[in-house]
């Protein structure tokens, strides 16, 4: 059995992020992962997917993007080619090709299991992903058998979908890139509308994460929010980043000629049953938009911004004028749909995590990415300690803030390896994840 003082657990950018903020600390461990560096954009991601963050904005631990275009928008290729160039930046220690099958306490420390051999370490950081599984509706399991179904990562191009229209169900950024690419290919696409947050691409002549970014909103913590679940349960953004920098929005799509219908409720057969609510989830968009652009105007007013910026831009909803009622059925067969796409959120699952950490819906109970587990951490999850934490811009301060956390449990109980070789004693009690609140 191998040992080092912290395994982290995926290879992703916040295992990356975690590893240089241990390597910065001296703190001797190694990053498992299943595949390779950035595994999943490598291959849970469709062809023509670009990052919806600014270039600029994949700010990482001691590592920026420094290329031309500050303001273009990485496609898959690239972001997994600049987090490669991050872990060769500072030689982490990627062990590849290892899938974790179980993490079990063991004395002070745990007992990782892989299908490489075992590790024993004192702690465990749990870098997994937010975007672990697709949630897919019980719907799903009652439409017909001859109704292709997909989730948006094993959709490739529409090439490669069998002839037919398509249902897409989602409207968040998945959803509306998929229905505009496969309506552009010459296919009907119908859009199933349920929450979402409509951002336009730009406002007042700069980038709408621009403005986000700078008036602090990424940064605000969860201790500032009115209900951190509330917020970790938001929709993703409704924007999408494309080589002319254009908005995608609810308008576009059906001005191309997209059919918007409500949320999904069930299906059997080929029906698929929808709620008349597309309108509400509309407004409310356009609602919550409208509200955050008087926001820009008053930062921009109270930080003397106006020579520096754009106009004001007037604000045009798209739920305007009311639109006739949508249906509640929708006949796969009479509309001649042969694939739907379920673009409707990601779960998380850790069959191999055999500690206590779990809550009843099988999240991992966390303060600000303590766990109740001494030395078992986690991180990259929504919202884990600031509005930014599942956005590679936003994983490197709480990497570093764990990184800490656990440099402090080292230095308060547990011997490093480097220096013994063998575990002494631990602090195994719950004060870590009182401490880890965030800060
Ligand atoms: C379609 C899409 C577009 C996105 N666009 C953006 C964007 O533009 N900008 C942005 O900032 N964020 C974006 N995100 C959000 C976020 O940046 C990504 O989800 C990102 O992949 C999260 O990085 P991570 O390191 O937390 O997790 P992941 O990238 O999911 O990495 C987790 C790693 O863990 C590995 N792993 C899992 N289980 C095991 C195991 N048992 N043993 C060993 N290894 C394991 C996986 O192979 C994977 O490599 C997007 C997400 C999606 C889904």
């Amino acid at each position: 059995m191998k040992r080092t003082d912290t395994i982290v657990i995926g290879g992703g950018q916040a295992g990356l992020a975690m590893s240089h903020c241990l390597t910065a600390r001296g703190i001797d461990h190694v990053v498992l992962e299943r595949g390779r560096v950035a595994e999943r954009w490598r291959r849970e991601r469709w062809d023509s997917l670009r990052l919806l963050t600014p270039n600029w904005q994949s700010r990482l631990p001691g590592f920026r993007y420094t290329g031309p275009d500050p303001d273009g928008f990485m496609t898959m290729p690239e972001i997994t080619s600049y987090l490669e160039r991050y872990a060769r930046s500072f030689a982490a220690p990627v062990q590849g090709e290892t899938t974790v099958l179980a993490v079990e306490r063991r004395g002070a420390g745990f007992d990782v299991t892989t299908d490489q051999g075992s590790w024993h370490a004192p702690n465990v950081v749990v870098a997994t992903g937010y975007c672990d599984l697709p949630l897919v509706p019980d719907a799903a399991r009652h439409l017909a058998g001859d109704v292709l179904q997909l989730v948006p990562g094993d959709y490739r191009c529409p090439a490669r979908l069998p002839d037919g229209g398509v249902l897409v169900v989602g409207a968040s950024s998945s959803g509306i890139q998929l229905a505009d690419e496969i309506q552009q290919s010459g296919r009907s696409v119908t859009l199933a509308v349920g929450r979402h947050m409509r951002l336009p691409r730009h406002y007042r002549g700069r980038d709408i994460l621009w403005w986000l970014d700078a008036m602090g909103l990424f940064d605000e913590r969860v201790d500032e929010v009115y209900d951190a679940e509330i917020s970790r349960n938001q929709p993703s953004l409704q924007l999408v980043g494309r080589p002319d920098h254009a908005t995608l929005d609810l308008g576009r799509l059906r001005g191309g000629g997209v059919r918007l219908v409500g949320r999904v409720t069930g299906a059997s057969g080929h029906t698929v049953h929808l709620r008349d609510d597309v309108v509400s989830y509309m407004a409310a968009a356009d609602i919550k938009l409208a509200s955050l652009l008087s926001r820009i105007d008053r930062y921009v007013e109270r930080s003397g911004l106006a020579a520096a910026v754009g106009e004001r831009e007037p604000f045009t909803p798209i739920c305007w004028p009311p639109h006739a009622p949508t249906p509640e059925r929708l006949d796969l067969k009479a509309q001649g749909i042969r694939t739907v796409i379920w673009a409707t959120g990601f779960r998380r699952s850790y069959p191999w995590l055999r500690v206590p950490a779990l809550d009843d819906r099988g999240e991992i109970r966390h303060g600000g990415g303590v766990t109740p587990v001494a030395g078992l951490y986690v991180l990259g999850l929504q919202f884990l300690r600031r509005r930014k934490s599942a956005f590679i811009d936003g994983v490197g301060d709480d990497a570093e803030a764990l990184a800490a956390h656990l440099d402090a449990r080292m230095a308060a109980g547990v011997r490093r390896t480097r220096l013994t070789g063998v575990r002494t004693r631990s602090r195994a009690t719950t004060a870590g994840y009182r401490e880890g609140r965030p800060l």
